[in-house]
């Protein structure tokens, strides 16, 4: 085995690979509640050849190679369930290109949402991209892999359909090009007008292949942003408030929480509609055409606008949110993982009753927390449990309540998303056969040697 480490080094040089026990235990490791596995080396390279000539000897030698970001997915996807080489892409962090007139830009595979947030701030100031609420060092490719959302889902959906092109290093080691930068030398598009390949690799969690570059669009970015809250007390109603809101077409995000302190939030539902605009008048427009849709509901006295206190108004602004990774450590512990099928809006009723069913049952901390992906066509809905690592009788509460989510959202219609290694086995169960047939010939096809984040995607 130290010959491979060797070798290793030859492609990166001795600083970048591995094996020692300090820093294999760390990438053993997410912040979610998955057991850890420790991989054999830990390798960090910084150019499309290197990792090349890093997959084309694992594929060599048989060994595993899990592609991570920043590791922040929380379901245990970067973990190296069989061990091999746990590939850390934060070197390939360049901003390669900004086509200004076309709005996309092309960045390496490790290049993180805080990275390209700054260089468009300084550099662009008119242009913008979906940022989640993930830590800023959460990468790019990482999220497009996993059919991320972010503050411009709303309006244009998963953050992974902003996707314009790809480059890849394949299982068997070949540097391949997804979309129109496979003809032409411009990335504007990962499919059409040809067969849309992408889908051969977003969704897979690295099992088909390594993102070495990517383009995502750019959308204009206003002047101003700011945030109204609509509050109810009643859930029923919000699938009618959400259809009303998006019928306006005028909103950029919207976010819906609900959670038991500060007590000021008890017992509500807070939507909270982002709106941007490049003038007060423009601003002024859309907030009216929005209070003028959610008349009705205030009139019957079944919700209102809150005032936003000044305090409250940067915390709810900022982006990414940072107020979602203070929630992440209420009980100081560092425990967070939250379970956000992608699921109806109209199932907003039923779901958020779950959660706080499940937080009774377990006597656990909630947040439930849902953004509405492309106009309602879905949402994602967060049932999100705060722990504390070093209480073990805590974690397995968790674990519980995550496992209720699962059952539940499959049955309540809903699709995992960045589903644990379980949740997998249960969606390929669920799957209608033949579905599941051309995914095994895909996979097969694709990494005929199982070497690429084994365990994820395993169709049998
Ligand atoms: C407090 C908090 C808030 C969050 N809010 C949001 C949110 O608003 N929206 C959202 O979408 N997510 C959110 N997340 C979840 C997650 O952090 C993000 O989706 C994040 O973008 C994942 O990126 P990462 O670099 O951490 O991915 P990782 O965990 O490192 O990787 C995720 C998957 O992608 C694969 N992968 C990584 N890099 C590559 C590559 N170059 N090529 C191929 N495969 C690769 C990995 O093998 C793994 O399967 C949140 C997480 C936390 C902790």
């Amino acid at each position: 085995m130290s010959d491979i480490r060797l070798s290793l080094a030859e492609i990166v040089g001795e600083d970048y690979v591995s094996d020692r026990e300090e820093e294999t235990y760390f990438y053993a490791r997410d912040p979610g509640l998955m057991p850890a596995h420790k991989p054999d080396y830990v390798i960090v390279p910084k150019t499309t050849e290197e990792i090349q000539k890093i997959v084309r000897l694992a594929n060599k030698e048989k060994i595993p190679i899990v592609p991570m970001g920043a590791g922040m997915a929380l379901t245990g996807l970067i973990i190296p369930l069989k061990g091999g080489i746990v590939m850390d892409m934060k070197r390939m962090n360049k901003i390669l290109e900004v086509n200004e007139k076309a709005r996309y830009v092309i960045v390496e595979g490790g290049t993180s949402h805080g990275v390209l947030k700054s260089y468009l701030e300084k550099n662009y100031p008119r242009l913008r991209h979906s940022i989640p609420d993930a830590p800023a060092t959460a990468t790019i490719a990482a999220n497009v892999m996993i059919h991320g959302q972010g503050r411009l889902t709303q309006q244009y959906g998963f953050n992974s359909d902003m996707v314009t092109g790809l480059e890849l290093v394949l299982p068997s080691g070949e540097i391949c090009k997804i979309g129109s930068c496979s003809i032409s030398k411009e990335w504007f598009s990962k499919g059409a007008p040809l067969p849309d390949l992408s889908g051969l690799f977003l969704g897979w969690f690295g099992a088909t292949g390594i993102i070495t570059k990517v383009a995502i669009k750019l959308y204009p970015r206003k002047r101003m942003r700011d945030v109204e809250i609509f509050v109810t007390d009643r859930e029923d109603l919000i699938p009618d408030i959400i259809y009303e809101i998006t019928h306006t077409e005028m909103v950029e995000d919207i976010n819906i929480f609900a959670q038991p302190l500060p007590m000021i939030f008890k017992d509500n539902h807070h939507i909270t509609i982002f709106l941007t605009g490049d003038t007060d008048e423009e601003l002024e427009f859309k907030r009216k055409m929005i209070w003028y849709a959610l008349d009705g509901f205030i009139k019957s006295k079944d919700g209102g606008f809150m005032s936003v206190p000044p305090v409250m108004k940067p915390t709810l602004l900022d982006m990414p949110q940072q107020s979602v990774s203070r929630f992440a450590d209420v009980k100081k512990g560092g425990g967070f993982e939250y379970s956000g099928p992608i699921i109806l809006v109209e199932r907003y009723p039923e779901c958020s009753r779950k959660v706080m069913e499940l937080a009774s049952k377990y006597d656990l901390s909630y947040s439930a927390m849902a953004r509405i992906i492309g106009r309602g066509h879905c949402m994602m809905f967060g049932f999100a449990f705060t722990f504390n690592r070093a209480d073990p009788d805590m974690m397995d509460r968790t674990r519980k309540a995550l496992q209720e989510v699962s059952d539940y959202a499959l049955s309540a219609g809903g699709v995992f998303w960045k589903p644990t290694v379980n949740e997998q086995r249960m969606a390929l169960e669920r799957m209608d056969p033949n579905t599941r047939n051309l995914m095994k010939m895909i996979k097969n096809n694709l990494d005929p040697n199982g070497i690429m984040n084994p365990g994820n995607w395993e169709v049998n």
